[in-house]
């Protein structure tokens, strides 16, 4: 007998629930397209070379010392990770007044953030894009925020809701937290186009809308490591407030090491400062200081100039192979003559497409080719080969006819 023999057994994450499925499939043939994490073309994990030269570097220095970092993280990896994001040039970064805090990976620093501002912010409703990644409405709720959406993708287009998103963001109370996908959106693959962006700048500039933006693909959407932030520097350039959530799990492939950042761009550095204090009594209690590791194979590699070219060009092979992987689905189905229009997985951007494949035929496809995605259609581009995409569009054709 236990105390907690009344316990009901939870439901599996359904993202993370379907590799635990993939994992008890004994086929040959199973391909998973359920979680976001990069493959190569032989479906192996990558630990980039960069990342492997940093981590020898750190590990010969022997007078690296295993103390505790700072409540607030790491400080070199902190202004590096602003510079990133925000640009080197960045008026904010300059005049100081951008609070940053080493998180744990994205997640951790959309928490922290999310628990600040129900803290210290006036207006606690936090809208987040309908749809959007499943454990954002999760992770606001338990900071303490109350969660609602917007409109932001249109099943009919396989596009942006772009008339219903700023409807619904006008009707939005003035002050009201927006959460948005600095690019690559998932799981929809939909971005707004730049001048989208823009006018959804103004709009949320005019309502005083706060923007907190949710970085977790910088570089790995387009392969340029700026052009996947612009969307974050034009509400920078405007001389507004936001905060930014910042992950290195896919760009630099350090998913387990658990490395990201919050920033906090403030009005003027003063405010930077007290926000900055405010963060460290959010952070002291949750888990006191942040990992050591992962942040440092970070910093050496955004420090070192050499490193940071290595870094991106081998951050432009992985886009390139999930661009060259979109452009290979794209063929075989047109190919097989699969009825419907499947030109949205060129279209869409990032490391996921969203196929518009409904529940059962997502459920169809496990059952008859052991091929695993999440249950609304998403499949991980990142996670086929050209060796998976024959079998995968056989799947997706015997599927929809
Ligand atoms: N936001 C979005 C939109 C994501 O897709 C992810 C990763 N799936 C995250 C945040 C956070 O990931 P992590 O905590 O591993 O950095």
């Amino acid at each position: 007998s236990s105390v907690f023999a009344g316990i009901a057994q939870g439901p599996e994450d359904p993202i993370l629930g379907v590799t635990v499925a993939f994992n008890k499939d004994s086929s040959p043939v199973k391909v998973n397209l359920g979680v976001g994490a990069y493959r190569t073309e032989e479906g192996k994990p990558l630990v980039l070379n960069v990342v492997r030269r940093a981590e020898a570097m750190l590990i010969n220095n022997e007078s690296r010392v295993k103390e505790y970092l700072p409540i607030t993280g790491l400080a070199e990896f902190n202004k590096l990770s602003a510079k990133l994001i925000f640009g080197a040039d960045s008026p904010a970064i300059q005049e100081n007044r951008v609070a940053t805090v080493q998180c744990l990976s994205g997640t951790g620093s959309l928490r922290v953030g999310g628990e600040f501002l129900a803290r210290h912010y006036h207006e606690r409703t936090i809208y987040i894009p309908n749809p959007t990644w499943g454990n954002h409405p999760k992770v606001f709720t338990l900071a303490g925020l109350t969660v609602r959406s917007y409109r932001y993708y249109d099943p009919a287009t396989r596009g942006l809701d772009f008339q219903g998103l700023l409807e619904d963001l006008s009707s939005a109370p003035s002050g009201a937290i927006v959460l948005l996908h600095a690019c690559a959106h998932n799981p929809t693959g939909v971005d707004p186009t730049v001048e989208q962006w823009e006018q959804i700048r103004q709009l949320m500039r005019s309502k005083a809308l706060l923007p907190f933006f949710d970085s977790a693909y910088q570089g790995f959407a387009s392969g340029s490591l700026d052009k996947d932030a612009q969307s974050v520097r034009m509400f920078v350039a405007d001389g507004g407030e936001l905060l930014m959530a910042q992950s290195y799990a896919k760009n630099m492939g350090l998913y387990g090491e658990r490395v990201g950042a919050l920033s906090i761009v403030c009005g003027s550095a003063d405010v930077a400062g007290k926000v900055e204090s405010q963060l460290k009594l959010v952070i002291r209690p949750m888990y006191s200081n942040p990992p050591l590791h992962g942040a440092s194979i970070v910093a050496t590699i955004l420090k070192d100039s050499g490193m940071f070219d290595e870094w991106t060009m081998e951050l432009k092979a992985m886009a390139d192979r999930i661009i060259s992987m979109r452009q290979q689905l794209f063929d075989a189905l047109t190919s097989r003559g699969t009825p419907g229009d499947w030109s949205h997985i060129i279209k869409q951007i990032g490391m996921f497409t969203f196929t518009g494949l409904n529940s059962d035929q997502v459920a169809f496809m496990r059952q008859e080719f052991h091929i695993y995605m999440t249950s609304d259609g998403r499949i991980s581009m990142a996670g086929l080969s050209s060796r998976t995409v024959p079998h995968l569009a056989d799947a997706i054709d015997a599927a929809v006819t």
